[in-house]
C-alpha cells in the first residue's frame, strides 16, 4: 500500500544548515518503495525555491511541487475565498508578496477596500502596518495570518516569528485573528491530502518535532502523527502534552520502520 509522508523541515531534516543524521538515506528509501513525500514548512520569510535549493545542497533532491510553505498555503485559501474584483492588503516580506502576486492574488494599500488583510512574519513590522491593518478590520476586512508560530529557532536562540505581528493586531481589535492558514490549520490538511498527496489521511503520516503545530494537525485531521525527537520537544514536553503522536522515533531515520 501506498504511504504518503509529509514531512516538516527545520528540527525534522535539518537543523539550521545541517542536515540531521540519516535524513537524506531515509527520505531516499521512502522514495524507493514508492511512497509519496512532501515537505510543509510554516516559515514566511523563504520562497519554496529556496526549500528546493537548500534540499538539494543537503542531498535531497525535490521539486518544487513537494515543497509547501504558508505562503503558498495563504494563496491557495485566498483562492477559494476571494470573489472577483475583491482585494487584500499584505503585510510581510518579499517572499510571501511574491507568492501572492504569482498565484494571481490582487492587492490594495486601501483600508476601505481590502476583503483580507494577510499578515505574516515581518521583519520591518511597524506602528504604520498595525494601523492600516486595525482600520482595514474596522471597514470589515478578515485577518487571515500564515502561521502562529511565536518564536523561530535560530543557531543562536530564537527570534519573534508571526505570532508576534497576531499579538499585535490582537491586542488591538481585542479578538482572534479569522483565521491562520499554516500547520496546524485544517485547509492545509486537507490540501495536501486532496492535492498533493491524493492519498487518504489514514494512509498518510505527519512527521515533525513540534507538538502543536506538526503533531497536532496530523491528530485533528485524520492523519498518524509521528513525533521526532531531534528538534523542539524534548521527552518531558511529551509526557505532559495533550497533543499525543501516534508515533515516537529518535530521529526520522526510524520512518523505513513504518
Ligand atoms: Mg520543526
Amino acid at each position: 500500500m501506498t504511504k504518503g509522508f509529509i514531512f516538516d523541515l527545520d528540527g525534522t531534516v535539518y537543523l539550521g544548515d545541517e542536515i540531521i543524521d540519516g535524513a537524506a538515506e531515509a527520505i531516499g528509501e521512502l522514495k524507493k518503495r514508492g511512497d509519496k513525500v512532501v515537505f510543509l514548512t510554516n516559515k514566511s520569510i523563504s520562497t519554496r525555491m529556496d526549500y528546493v535549493k537548500k534540499l538539494g545542497a543537503l542531498g535531497i533532491p525535490v521539486s518544487i511541487d513537494e515543497v509547501i510553505n504558508s505562503n503558498y498555503i495563504t494563496a491557495k485559501y485566498l483562492e477559494h475565498h476571494l470573489n472577483p474584483g475583491e482585494k487584500v492588503i499584505v503585510i510581510g516580506e518579499e517572499p510571501l508578496i511574491k507568492e501572492l502576486e504569482e498565484q494571481g492574488i490582487p492587492f490594495t494599500s486601501d483600508p476601505k477596500e481590502a476583503k483580507f488583510v494577510v499578515v505574516g512574519w515581518d521583519r520591518q513590522f511597524n506602528y504604520e502596518k498595525l494601523d492600516l491593518a486595525y482600520q482595514a478590520w474596522l471597514n470589515g476586512a478578515k485577518i487571515i495570518a500564515t502561521n502562529p508560530d511565536r518564536t523561530c529557532p535560530m543557531p543562536n536562540g530564537q527570534i519573534p516569528d508571526c505570532g508576534g505581528m497576531i499579538g499585535a493586531i490582537e491586542g488591538t481589535t481585542g479578538v482572534k485573528v479569522d483565521y491562520i492558514t499554516g500547520k496546524p490549520s485544517s485547509f492545509l490538511a486537507t490540501y495536501v491530502l486532496n492535492e498533493t498527496i491524493k492519498l487518504p489521511g489514514s494512509q498518510c503520516y505527519m512527521v515533525g518535532d513540534r507538538l502543536e503545530t506538526d503533531i497536532r494537525m496530523g491528530n485533528e485531521n485524520g492523519i498518524n502523527s509521528v513525533l521526532v525527537l531531534t528538534g523542539i520537544t524534548t521527552k518531558e514536553m511529551l509526557a505532559e502534552t495533550e497533543y499525543k503522536p501516534t508515533h515516537v522515533f529518535d530521529s526520522i531515520k526510524g520512518l523505513v520502520t513504518i
